[in-house]
């Protein structure tokens, strides 16, 4: 039987890779419908495991788990809780290289990237730690005569996730420790390509001593996405993927009932004026635009060159790019592999049309030398100058290492260029001129701006999300918007009878 995604599916063969399991009720539990998908190691071509899709019966069973631990979690003490998170901190800490070890296998992501990764994950585990103080509500004391009135945040029930491939540890990670902290319980579908490192934190959670139920892990596909999203028992779906699918998650969850926050694409601009440091924005250029092999939300993917520093800094670029090792993540190298051998044809053929539609191919990675045995989805840095606006490398979300330069002449020129894109994830501005990089804050139209910072993550204690099509929903990742997301609010007002209680008054409440 095949999947209803891509290249990946498989039916069952003999093929002497392990399966997989999902994760249900505390337990590795294995799959039932018969349907696989293949895991690659993208570094070499192998298949390394074969995952299962789970049906829409076994998605209800993974439901059933976490509503069934749903009741004895949110009565959990604030204290037990955040104790078995921190339990969660000092394993992920003393075994973050398993898990960089596992991503870095199924992504292809170099291995100081991914323990970056897990790093980030960490964070919003440290974030969520805090929990007893983030839940604390307000309390007024006679807010009428006599009366009292206090909020409190509860938890919302059995929550879902669904992650893309690109951070398959910090991604489910943004979210699952807050929803649990706060007293939820979880069923995360983690991206087929890279299913391990949700499996092996399941594992983690269970010597950390969460009771079985309060996360469980379902793999699979579209069924999997659609039982999650029509379940009557999720009260809420975090997603994180491409923007065609965001949409998709966002009108089908709330035409559920489900409160959703559903992160989606991207095209993130690095702006560069005359006056910047040069040295400095061909660094972080080629930092933003390679790193992870182009594979991340807010990679920096159109370079706006300003006035007539272009050709400067796209020499520097180029000379830079030129000097990057690309390979099997596990050896010393700066960039990994694309995802797929999908993925690694895409990307190519973006490049192809690009240099089709009139620009100058100054860096090309589609035949280059690359460290790794076998037949690894490779596509080496590439750089591309003089991109027009109406070319499909600009317009597309092309997730890979290509970078296209844009020149304009004028500061609002580029801001203008910005704003008219269809997503709003993240930007740069690289200037030495603080009331320029003033301006670009106020007026640029997207979620995420770095000053002199090209990837411009928020902390945990921030929120993280795009504006525009890049999110759909109008709540962020994590820091205060995550901890408001998977709760919702009361209000108790509060009298207790005391002598000089008056008796019948019909009239509506007022603060007399
Ligand atoms: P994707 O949209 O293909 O997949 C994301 C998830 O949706 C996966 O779990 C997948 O199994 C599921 N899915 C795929 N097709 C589906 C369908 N037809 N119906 C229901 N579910 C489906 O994304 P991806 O390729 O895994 O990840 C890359 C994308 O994610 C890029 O567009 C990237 O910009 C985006 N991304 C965004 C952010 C952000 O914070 N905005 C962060 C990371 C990645």
């Amino acid at each position: 039987m095949t999947s209803t995604l891509d290249e990946t599916a498989t039916t069952p063969t003999d093929g002497g890779v392990p399966e997989l399991t999902h994760w249900i009720g505390g337990r590795a539990t294995p799959g039932g419908s018969g349907i696989y998908g293949d895991v690659t190691n993208p570094a070499t071509g192998e298949v390394s495991a074969r995952v299962p899709f789970a049906s829409a019966e076994e998605v209800l069973d993974a439901v059933a788990a976490a509503r069934a631990a749903f009741p004895a979690w949110r009565d959990t003490s604030l204290a037990r809780r955040t104790s078995i998170l921190f339990r969660f901190r000092e394993l992920l800490n003393a075994r973050a290289g398993e898990l960089a070890e596992l991503i870095t296998a199924e992504h292809g992501k170099v291995l100081s990237d991914a323990a970056g990764e897990v790093a980030r994950g960490q964070e919003v585990v440290e974030f969520a730690c805090g929990m007893p103080h983030l839940l604390k509500g307000g309390s007024t004391e006679n807010a009428s005569t006599g009366v009292d009135v206090h909020s409190v945040r509860q938890p919302l029930g059995v929550v879902g996730i669904i992650s893309p491939f690109n951070f398959p540890a910090m991604v489910p990670m943004w979210f699952f420790p807050i929803a649990i902290a706060a007293g939820n319980t979880v069923v995360l579908k983690p991206s087929e390509k890279v299913p391990s490192a949700a499996l092996w934190m399941a594992e983690l959670w269970r010597e950390a001593g969460l009771p079985d139920g309060v996360f469980n892990v379902v793999n699979g596909d579209k069924v999997a996405v659609d039982g999650l999203l029509t379940s009557p028992d999720v009260r809420s779906i975090s997603f994180v993927g491409s923007t065609p699918i965001a949409r998709y998650i966002y009108e089908t969850g709330t035409a559920h009932g489900k409160r959703v926050q559903a992160l989606g694409g991207a095209k993130n601009h690095m702006v560069v004026l005359p006056d910047a440091d040069l040295d400095l924005a061909a660094d972080q250029a080629v930092n933003a635009g390679f790193g992870s092999a182009g594979e991340r939300c807010m990679a920096i993917s159109a370079l706006v060159a300003v006035g007539d520093c272009a050709d400067t800094l796209v020499g520097k670029i180029a000379e830079r790019a030129r000097g990057l090792r690309t390979g099997d993540g596990r050896r010393s190298c700066d960039m990994g592999p694309l995802v797929t051998k999908a993925a690694q044809d895409r990307v190519s053929g973006y490049v192809d049309a690009g240099e089709r539609e009139g620009a100058t191919v100054v860096v090309d990675g589609r035949n280059g030398e690359f460290d790794a045995d076998g037949q690894g989805f490779f596509v080496g840095p590439t750089l591309l100058d003089h991109v027009g606006t109406d070319m499909s490398v600009y317009t597309d979300e092309i997730f890979g290492p290509v970078l296209s330069v844009v020149r304009v002449d004028s500061y609002t020129e580029a801001v203008d260029l910005i704003n008219a894109n269809p997503y709003g994830n993240g930007t740069a501005i690289f200037t030495n001129d603080g009331g320029a990089a003033r301006r670009f804050q106020n007026e640029v139209e997207v979620g995420m701006i770095g000053v002199n910072v090209p990837v411009p993550v928020p902390m945990a204690y921030y929120s993280f999300g795009g504006w525009k099509n890049s999110l759909f929903g109008d709540t962020h990742a994590h820091g205060t918007e995550g901890v408001h997301f998977f709760t919702r609010g009361k209000v108790i007002t509060t009298r207790w009878l005391d002598p000089s209680h008056a008796g019948l008054n019909l009239g509506f409440p007022t603060n007399a």
